[in-house]
């Protein structure tokens, strides 16, 4: 098998169709051996079924049902896991990432990179409040981690048999798949591409989860927060000393003016420290709740059903 490409479906029945179509279009013109592993992250629609008609009929699609929504990440890397092409292609089902891109990056992997990732030139046919989010994300992400994680560049991409075999030597839960990428290394090629509208359908990822994202990804590559916390802490703890040595002199050389006098005053200090301080348990907590996950040992996900699996 040379070609293994991972689609992860989260209520898809609109496209899941046309995506086939499309994809097939390109993995025979291709001219490899592939292999096409569709994955249910635990739909709510007619994707399954849909799906299992399609690959009734066609042994070189193969499925993988998960037991319930797992999310994006953590579907991309079920289809790696059970993938067993020599390269390993991660597509979106929804035909924003155009499939005949995969011959290009075939091209470059037969060039000899091992990663090679789409990088996002244009968004067309998405919202104002999507693409401003989607900067946001990428731009907050990269000034916030440590590895070098390229902007504008989804989890549409392709990575050889290596960078899948080192992806899953790591065992972490709360997966970003594109710093993990980055992360391992390797030797990287962009492909550049625009980003169509969507075939049909909504987006799958509301704000709250790209907010989790981009916790998964922060977190997953910094302590940057955490020093953010330490070094904020100690300038206020600076700044308020010498706010008391200052109330301390008025007090002893000029008594008749008064600072900061009445509850008022009082009260907008206090709510504002304590909001740093819940700010700064909430980071913590961020931190810990997913040093909880690695503790807890939980599998990352449970596949309820294999299709075509065994042939
Ligand atoms: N997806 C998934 N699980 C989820 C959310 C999304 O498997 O919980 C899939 C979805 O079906 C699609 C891909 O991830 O194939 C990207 O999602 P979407 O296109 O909705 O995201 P966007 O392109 O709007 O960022
Ligand atoms: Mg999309």
């Amino acid at each position: 098998m040379t070609l293994s490409v991972v689609v992860p479906l989260y209520n898809e029945e609109e496209v899941i169709l046309e995506s086939y179509t499309r994809l097939k279009e390109v993995l025979e013109a291709s001219r490899e051996s592939y292999e096409l592993i569709f994955v249910n992250d635990g739909s709510r629609d007619k994707t399954w079924e849909l799906a299992l008609g399609l690959a009734a009929k066609d042994p070189q699609l193969k499925l993988i049902g998960f037991s319930r929504n797992f999310g994006h990440q953590t579907a991309i890397t079920a289809g790696m896991d059970l993938a067993s092409g020599d390269a390993v292609v991660v597509i979106d089902a929804d035909l924003q990432d155009p499939p005949a891109v995969i011959l290009e990056m075939v091209k470059k992997w037969r060039e000899g990179y091992d990663v090679v990732y789409g990088r996002r030139v244009k968004r067309m046919g998405e919202t104002l409040f999507k693409k401003a989010t989607a900067k946001a994300f990428y731009r907050g992400v990269n000034a916030m981690t440590d590895v070098d994680i390229p902007v504008d560049a989804g989890d549409f991409r392709l990575l050889d048999r290596k960078v899948v075999d080192a992806l899953k030597s790591l065992p972490e839960r709360n997966r970003y798949v594109r710093g993990l990428v980055s992360w391992v290394g390797f030797k990287q090629a962009a492909v550049d591409y625009v980003r169509q509208e969507r075939f049909a359908g909504t987006t799958k990822y509301p704000l709250r989860k790209m907010l989790k994202l981009a916790g998964d990804a922060v977190t997953g590559f910094s302590y940057k927060p955490l020093k953010i916390s330490t070094y904020l802490g100690s300038a206020l703890a600076i700044l308020c000393f010498l706010f008391l040595v200052f109330v301390v002199i008025q007090r002893l050389f000029f008594p008749q003016t008064i600072m900061l006098s009445g509850w008022a005053s009082l009260t907008a200090i206090v709510l504002f420290f304590n909001g740093i301080m819940l700010m700064m348990l909430g980071i913590i907590g961020e931190y810990i709740g997913r040093i909880y996950d690695e503790a807890k040992g939980r599998p990352m996900y449970i596949v309820a059903e294999k299709v075509n699996f065994d042939n």
